[in-house]
């Protein structure tokens, strides 16, 4: 009954199976391996971007930095939603990897809106004493479990190219978010206008691998010499060639989605009807529920393991918010039970 986080799954088999057919023989190093280049290949097809590079990092937040220090000068502002993880779970490595970027927190809610992104951006002072206008960072899914549609997708990116500047995606979720919104990665990222974007598969059924796509190969050079210097270039590279080759091929990647997906909207059903409040509307595989803290009491005392944003001790009728998080395999490993205990 694990829900704190859809990185504390295992690793689906197929990648495991992909692990080990790699681990034969030998291979160039530094993303010089032939399953490198597969991956670039499928990602491309995806994509609908032949012409897109692509690169592997380890981490998200390593994505997400690595990508926002080639969009992003070391003297300008990067605007995103308050509850970014780049804000709130990156310990800076935004401001460390750009050399000084500054972020900006736009609005008041998980979803930022094209009219508090424009107040943000045209409020912005461009005298030589102030950070400047620099990118749009855009969480999708969010933190707070939401998926930005594809209209309000362009109204952002749309605002950023009113001022000249580009937009990154952070896609830890972005396979739950494209089954959600059942569009094509193309349509859920260069057709609306994103430059960049962190494709997560650490969340979605793999050990630890990430990519990262930019849509203008012009800027792919930098972008090698950051990853680099920002120590994210794997000698023996092809394990995690191998991770994300496996996660594509027979869309092993959109499977797992959909499954962890179905997953949550079981459990936010399961939630609805035992009485708790759900906070922000669920959209893909995480939710934000309160329920009364005997429930939780129960659910925790049987095992079940998630966040909770209030004390565990107390009025035993007390609504006390927690996070749920649904991976591609709970469906199977423990959802079942947790709704049984749910429902006493
Ligand atoms: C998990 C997550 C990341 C990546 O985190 P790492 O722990 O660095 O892999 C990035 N963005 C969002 C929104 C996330 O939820």
């Amino acid at each position: 009954m694990f829900f704190a986080s859809d990185n504390g799954g295992p690793v689906h088999p197929q990648v495991m199976q992909a692990l080990a057919e790699a681990n034969a023989g030998y291979a160039m190093p530094y993303g010089k391996d032939a399953l490198m280049d597969e991956v670039r290949s499928r990602l491309r097809d995806v994509f609908e971007a032949p012409e897109a590079a692509v690169y592997l990092v380890a981490t998200g937040t390593g994505a997400n930095v690595l990508a926002l220090a080639t969009l992003a000068q070391p003297f300008q502002r990067i605007y995103c939603a308050p509850t970014a993880h780049i804000e709130h779970d990156e310990c800076n490595a935004p401001e460390f990897y750009t050399g000084g970027g500054k972020l900006h927190l736009v609005g008041d809610s998980h979803k930022m809106t094209p009219d508090a992104l424009r107040a943000a951006m045209a409020g912005t002072p461009t005298d030589v004493h102030a950070a400047q206008r620099g990118p749009v960072s855009i969480t999708q899914v969010t933190e707070m479990g939401g998926v930005y549609c594809l209209d309000h997708l362009r109204a952002l990116t749309g605002v950023a190219q009113e001022f000249g500047q580009t937009v990154h995606l952070d896609g830890a979720r972005f396979a739950n978010a494209m089954v959600s919104l059942g569009c094509t990665a193309a349509e859920m990222t260069w057709k609306s206008g994103v430059d960049a974007v962190s494709f997560g598969g650490t969340k979605n059924g793999l050990m630890g691998v990430e990519a990262v796509i930019f849509f203008d190969p012009a800027v792919a050079w930098e972008f090698e010499l950051r990853r680099k210097r920002g120590a994210h270039l794997f000698s023996k590279h092809r394990y995690l060639s191998a991770q994300m080759a496996g996660y594509l091929r027979d869309d092993l990647w959109v499977t797992m989605a959909r499954q962890a997906n179905a997953s949550c909207a079981r459990l936010v059903d399961g939630l609805r009807a035992a009485g708790g409040e759900i906070v922000a509307e669920p959209e893909a595989n995480l939710v934000f529920a309160r329920l009364p803290r005997h429930l939780h009491q129960r659910l925790r005392g049987a095992g079940a393991v998630y966040y909770l944003n209030g004390p565990e001790e107390g009025d035993p009728d007390e609504m006390v918010q927690a996070r749920f998080v649904c991976d591609w395999s709970i469906g199977e490993n423990g959802l079942d039970d947790f709704l049984t205990f749910l429902n006493g």
